[in-house]
């Protein structure tokens, strides 16, 4: 008989653990044998927390094709879609294979520096900005065609699903999460006799690629935020954007309205 694993990922907080210890038993109960920690053959992970945690669950399997799913002890949850009162109800739907699977769209970024290459994913977003807080001027191409010299704080990529994150505090377009699509957003860009760049967020195709080439006394003076952290790379010459080929696969039960979690969200 095969082990059915199940990992299961929680963040610190006093809530969160409690729900922990309550789904544990609950899945033993159920067959399963839960671990805490990622597992290759695991068939599910579960967090529990806020929004934050799932990201951090993303980041931290390596953008993993396991399905996965969160139980919300945080805020009303855009990743995190079953409350803790709902673990029962969940796991039976879960067990009788009533659930559906949702591609989440990725952000695809291939980073050049003048030594090598890396290549990263973002659930939420990819933001490029200096490292100093001073004004970052940066070239902007939508495939390869010019489309301005930025300058201002730095430049956001967002997939649908972090539009409701850091894109929509800096006023950019909320995406539906199905649509093949990203966007591009501004952070605080600067429009003078000196600068020109564009004031609002344009959304481009899944396919097309971004490409940001910061100029060259940002090379080792940039940070780029991936789901909120940062990393700092040297010699950096360009970084390209898209929809990855690669998606992460969200487990949907309860098919709770899009607009309605905007709505009470948000409102
Ligand atoms: P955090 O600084 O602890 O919290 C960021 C807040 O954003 C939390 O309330 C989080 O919800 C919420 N959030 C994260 N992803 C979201 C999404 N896709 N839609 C709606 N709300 C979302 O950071 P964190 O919890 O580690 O999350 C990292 C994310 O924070 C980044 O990817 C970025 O999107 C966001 N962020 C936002 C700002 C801003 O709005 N000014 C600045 C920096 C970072 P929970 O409370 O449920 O965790
Ligand atoms: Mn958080």
């Amino acid at each position: 008989m095969s082990e059915k694993i199940i990992t299961v990922f929680s963040n610190s907080n006093f809530e969160s653990r409690r729900t922990t210890k309550y789904l544990i038993g609950r899945l033993r109960e159920f067959g399963y044998s839960p671990v805490t920690t990622f597992h290759k053959d695991a068939e599910l992970i579960i967090t529990v927390g806020g929004d934050g945690a799932f990201i951090k669950t993303v980041n931290r399997t390596n953008f993993s094709d396991i399905p996965m799913i969160g139980i919300n002890t945080g805020h009303l949850g855009f990743y995190q879609e079953v409350s803790p009162r709902e673990i029962d109800s969940f796991l039976q739907s879960y067990h009788r294979g009533e659930y559906e699977v949702e591609k989440l769209h990725l952000i695809g970024a291939e980073i050049f520096t003048r030594n090598r290459n890396f290549f990263m994913h973002a659930v939420n977003e990819v933001v490029l900005k200096s490292q100093s807080s001073k004004v970052i001027h940066m070239n902007v191409f939508v495939d390869r065609n010019h489309l301005e010299k930025f300058s201002g704080d730095g430049m956001l990529v967002t997939t649908p699903t972090g539009s409701t994150g850091y894109n929509m505090s800096l006023k950019g377009p909320v995406i539906f999460p199905t649509i093949p699509a990203y966007a591009l957003t501004p952070m605080a860009p600067i429009s003078s006799h000196s600068y020109r760049s564009l004031a609002s967020s344009i959304v481009i195709p899944g396919d097309h690629v971004v490409s940001l080439v910061p100029e060259k006394r940002y090379a080792s003076s940039n940070v780029i935020l991936i789901d909120g952290m940062e990393h700092n790379f040297t010699g950096l010459k360009k970084v390209n954007l898209r929809i990855a080929d690669k998606s992460v696969n969200k487990l949907v039960v309860s098919k709770q309205n899009y607009w309605d979690n905007v709505k009470s969200r948000f409102l």
